[in-house]
């Protein structure tokens, strides 16, 4: 069984192609600057095996189709290509960013389902019409295979009211749909599975903290398996802070801005979304630039460091206070996955809660799913890959399957 995986934005397809028999990656790619003058596709056929060969090729890509067609051309390519024919491809897996109210589940992708998403495109202007566009596409280029959409908001409908109103005057809920509604749920729910699987429990009798410290962040409270309470929420701007995004802040902010400051609403917007987090502290969003600046005594950087992990600890404490006992923390994504400093920082401090790692441990790792904390440690703290693709593959499998 062959699922396609496709997570298409406004100017560029990220697509990868799994065996969902073996789970192996059969081809992974990104199709990009589709619409200016020179765009271009990078496909890994094969990748990590003695066959493996990477396919570049720079031409102008007019639209979506266009550069899916040329990403078919490469995966069914004679000489070698992955598979013969594109009705080799089961199943479609498309990520769309926002499901609103509408969708707790991954779903088969029928008329009414576009609707939906397309009723959803004022809370998410720039991402669902691209994933729409996705959609458009496979479902001319793979006529038979099913298409199902996996939601990033899915995982988190599961939070209760009282987390996911905000105290605002109710009409905005009911006519605006203003709410939290949590991102990055494929991504939490899939290393939450991963941490029972890795502690050999069952996730239902587990409380967990995910974390997901990339380019985005953000912190989920794990209960049982469900989604109780998530740091982003009526966009993804709110909770932690990321590279380029603020996080929480004061609300009064916007307006003192505007006010005195003469932004209007557009230049604020961009402000809090690309020049702020990290990079809005000390001029890079990158972590590994930020510890080379440390190392040479750049002191915005050592700042940066600070109030990102001191905002990671206070929700920390927030979702322990949330889920009442913790068993697992787990910290995954670029960030979480790779920088030890961030996690000891993250965590330093809170042993009176049960949370002690072990500095050996948490320096080194390894690949793949690693235990960091102390043998005294009342909470396990844990180094999950996170794998959207994948979980994107085996939720798409398992609607198929039914
Ligand atoms: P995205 O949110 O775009 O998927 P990733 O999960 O790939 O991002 O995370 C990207 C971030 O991870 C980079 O900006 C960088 O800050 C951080 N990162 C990646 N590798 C390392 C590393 N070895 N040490 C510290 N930080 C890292």
């Amino acid at each position: 069984m062959n699922i396609l995986v496709i997570n298409s934005g406004s100017s560029s397809i990220k697509f990868q192609l799994l065996d969902m028999v073996a789970e192996r990656v059969l081809a992974s790619g990104l199709v990009e600057r589709i619409g200016e003058a020179l765009g271009r596709i990078k496909c890994t056929l094969r990748p990590g095996t003695g066959s493996e060969r990477v396919v570049v090729r720079e031409n102008r890509i007019a639209d979506h189709t266009s550069g899916m067609r040329l990403a078919v051309e490469i995966l069914t390519d004679p000489a070698d290509g992955v598979i013969a024919q594109p009705s080799e491809v089961t199943a479609i897996g498309h990520r769309v960013v926002h499901g609103g109210e509408d969708f707790h589940q991954p779903t088969v992708i029928d008329d009414r389902v576009l609707a939906a998403i397309a009723n959803n495109v004022p809370l998410a202007p720039l991402h669902n019409p691209a994933n729409l566009a996705g959609i458009r596409v496979a479902q001319e280029l793979f006529p038979q295979a099913a298409q199902v959409a996996v939601f990033d908001t899915a995982f988190h409908q599961t939070i209760p009211a009282h987390a996911y109103h905000y105290a605002i005057p109710y009409r905005l809920y009911e006519e605006e749909r203003i709410r939290r509604y949590g991102f990055h749920g494929t991504s939490h729910k899939y290393v939450a599975g991963e941490c029972a699987r890795a502690m050999g429990r069952p996730l239902a009798e587990l409380n967990i903290i995910t974390i997901h410290l990339g380019n985005g962040c953000s912190m989920a409270a794990v209960g049982g398996g469900r989604s109780l309470d998530c740091t982003l929420g009526f966009t993804p701007l709110e909770g932690l802070v990321m590279g380029t995004r603020s996080g929480d802040l004061d609300p009064a902010i916007h307006a003192y801005l505007a006010r005195n400051c003469g932004m209007d609403i557009e230049a604020i917007d961009t402000l809090l979304n690309k020049e702020s987090g990290l990079k809005g502290l000390c001029g890079l969003n990158d972590m590994r630039d930020i510890h080379a600046a440390i190392a040479e005594g750049d002191q915005r950087a050592r700042l940066a460091l600070e109030v990102q992990t001191y905002r990671n600890k206070k929700y920390i404490g927030a979702y322990t206070a949330v889920l009442g006992r913790v068993d697992a923390i787990v910290f995954t994504a670029g960030i979480g996955e790779n920088d030890a400093v961030t996690r000891a920082k993250s965590l330093a401090g809170l042993e009176p809660f049960g949370i002690v790692l072990d500095d050996e441990r948490n320096r080194h790792p390894g690949g793949g799913p690693a235990l960091l904390s102390h043998g005294t440690s009342r909470v396990e703290v844990w180094v999950i890959p996170t794998n959207e693709e994948l979980a994107i593959a085996r939720e798409t499998k398992a609607v198929v399957a039914g």
